[in-house]
């Protein structure tokens, strides 16, 4: 991946405070640029192309989901199994109301408060992550420590998601909030822009 543009962008981004349902304070960052995926990290895939074969991803998610539920001593039950695949149905990111309304018309009635402990459960296991900018959720595509320094990357034109490793980002945001005193918590970063094919058909129509 193309990183060498987000220390200027960092610079004059917007920076948001946005709290949580439980209570922590949250230092976003909206940063702007287009992303192109040369020398993407083989651990962190590229944005795939739209008309990939999803049923290989899904089926390695799912395998992984399993697998690190076994490892972790997390229970794999029939409805985390069908929300995870629902979350990993697409590389778009899904609302937990989206999520109820989807397994209701499967015949599936689940109360809000199940659905956000279900995708706590998985978020914890770093199965699914939550897209702060959206208030929604999207799979992990890549196999990644939980506490991995990544980026989430945000297509603004086809609404799609990935993930990739940029550990001089978080450096550069300890070391600039060094010097205030300000005790970081947690951080988020999620970048909004094009894939590849977006930027590419975007280029086409101009
Ligand atoms: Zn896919
Ligand atoms: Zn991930
Ligand atoms: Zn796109």
């Amino acid at each position: 991946m193309h990183l060498t543009p987000l220390r200027g962008v960092m610079q004059s981004s917007e920076t948001a405070s946005v709290s949580e349902s439980r209570g922590a304070s949250v230092s976003l960052l909206l940063l702007r640029y287009n992303v192109t995926s040369s020398g993407m990290s083989t651990s962190f895939p590229a944005f795939p192309p739209q008309d990939h074969d999803h049923c290989v991803c899904l089926n390695t998610a799912l395998g992984r989901a399993k697998a690190r539920c076994l490892e972790q001593g997390i229970k794999w039950t029939a409805l985390r199994e069908q929300v995870f695949l629902e979350v990993a149905t697409s590389h778009k990111p899904v609302s937990a109301y989206d999520l109820i309304d989807v397994l209701a018309k499967s015949g599936k009635r689940v109360a809000p408060v199940s659905i956000y402990r279900i995708l706590e459960v998985l978020q914890s296991a770093g199965l699914v992550h939550r897209l702060e900018s959206r208030n929604a959720f999207f799979a992990c595509m890549a196999d990644h420590e939980c506490a991995a320094h990544t980026i989430t990357l945000v297509c603004e034109d086809c609404d799609r998601v990935i993930e990739a490793a940029a550990p001089d980002a978080y450096r550069a945001i300890a070391a600039a909030t060094q010097a205030t005193g300000f005790m970081i918590r947690r951080t988020v970063v999620e970048v909004s822009g094009l894939c590849d094919e977006c930027a590419r058909r975007r280029a086409a129509t101009c």
